[in-house]
């Protein structure tokens, strides 16, 4: 956002999913990086603050403002973005099955320290300026760990602009997370649309997680889920804490391979008044992750030896749509394997190896290798973490008509689906940004 007094870039994330998308990463911004003074980041992950060691390593000197939990998971995060586009550049260059030659990462792990050297932590329902004429604040966004969305000020010529940027919105009653706050009354609403066309379904995280492990148990082999190392696997193993004590899935060997994920657990309980669960629940989620039949691997040859397991037994790796990360190693060995089943869990994009699976594809391509799908593949829906169609218009509901509605976060069809969505409930129109468009907002907009 540019105004007078200089500009602001909300969130800048790692373009994931199809090819061309991903090749988005290698270009330049449309703006220099020099010349943005601040970023305002909505929450760490990945798709909204991947693409920052590139901003910081192309020039980008000013302060990343964001929530103290999210100043925290930064770390860890972005180290791991930066580790797996090394390895898999590294591998690439192995194997030599990259057109580019050599294959180069986007950014190193030096990048990320200078990156980190940048952030500036904000605590909420507190303005603090960006530039001379804008002030934002922070508001609890309930999607991830320290998600926010940001309230925006421009004191533009004429009268004050009020933006809202929604980041991610979460859901309402989620196991992990406070509900999102209602927005305040804006002139300019830039709202997410991951999930605008659909519905999540009503059927409890629980009782589908219960059929599910139970199917894989039966099937005799490993039950592989592909999640994400912060937030996500505290939840699986959470989860699966209270079915195996309550009885309904038998005691089973869960490996949690990924160090990210008890880093990440740390995290969470030095900002429990984050989340909604009690003390006693937190203490759950410690005693889960730390409990007999829990077994962490954070050494590649621990991950390895895994291989030699005949299940059942549930393995948690990362990453969550299986663009990457040790997921990937155990779907090229059991995924010719009948007896496993792949528990996919939260959202999908188009061309990533968890929406192929999803779709039914015959074949999985990893690694330059084209593996047979016999793995019974699964999907948890229950653990979202993105509002869907109906909570968004909850979460909007008692806003008064802002001037503009920009739908952006989302694939076409879902933006689309939120747009006619808005204009159903509110009588509101949105326009849907395409990449590379601009748009006035204030009193120049409504110039003729
Ligand atoms: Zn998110």
């Amino acid at each position: 956002m540019e105004s007078e007094g200089g500009r602001v870039l909300f969130d800048c994330g790692l373009f994931q999913g199809e090819r061309a998308l991903r090749r988005r990463n290698w270009q330049p911004l449309g703006v220099p990086p020099e010349r943005i003074d601040a970023v305002v980041l909505t929450h760490g992950h990945i798709d909204h603050s991947g693409w920052l060691p590139r901003l910081v390593r192309e020039g980008f000197r000013g302060p990343i403002l964001t929530s103290p939990p999210t100043a925290d998971l930064l770390g860890l995060l972005l180290y791991d973005s930066a580790k797996c586009q090394m390895e898999d550049a590294e591998y690439a260059n192995r194997k030599g099955y990259s057109k580019h030659h050599p294959a180069l990462p986007l950014y190193e792990e030096h990048d990320v320290d200078q990156t980190l050297r940048q952030v500036e932590v904000v605590d909420r329902e507190t303005w603090f300026e960006t530039c001379s004429d804008v002030r934002c604040r922070l508001h609890d966004a309930g999607h991830m760990l320290g998600s926010s969305y940001v309230e925006v000020e421009v004191n533009a010529p004429g009268r004050p602009q009020r933006l809202i940027v929604s980041g991610d919105v979460g859901r309402y009653d989620a196991p992990l997370y406070n509900d999102p706050l209602p927005p305040p009354p804006c002139d300019v609403l830039i709202c997410e649309s991951t999930y605008g066309d659909r519905d999540h379904s009503q059927v409890d995280p629980l009782d589908e997680l219960e059929k599910i492990v139970n199917e894989a148990v039966k099937r005799g082999g490993l039950l592989l889920a592909a999640s994400f190392a912060v937030g996500r696997t505290q939840q699986l193993v959470y989860l699966l804490r209270i079915l195996i004590a309550s009885g309904r899935i038998p005691e089973l060997p869960i490996w949690i391979d990924s160090p990210m994920a008890v880093e990440a657990t740390h995290v969470f309980r030095r900002h429990a008044h984050e989340h909604d669960l009690s003390e006693a629940h937190e203490e759950g989620v410690a005693e889960a992750l730390s409990a007999p039949w829990v077994r962490m691997t954070k050494s590649a040859e621990a991950s390895k030896a895994i291989n030699h397991e005949e299940g059942p037994g549930v393995v948690i790796a990362s990453s969550g749509m299986m663009t990457g990360g040790r997921i990937l190693h155990h779907l090229k060995r059991r995924l010719p394997d009948p007896r496993t089943t792949v528990l996919v869990t939260g959202f999908q994009a188009k061309g990533t190896r968890g929406r192929t699976l999803l779709d039914g594809n015959p074949t999985l391509r990893i690694h330059g290798r084209d593996i047979p799908v016999k793995a019974a593949v699964r999907r948890l829906d229950g653990l979202s973490g993105h509002a869907d169609r109906h909570e968004i218009v909850r979460w909007l509901t008692g806003m008064p008509a802002p001037a503009q509605v920009f739908l952006v976060h989302g694939e076409p069809t879902a933006a689309r689906g939120m747009a006619k969505q808005l204009e159903t409930s509110f009588g509101w129109k949105a326009t849907i940004p395409a990449i590379g468009d601009s748009f006035e907002i204030g009193d120049a907009a409504a110039a003729p």
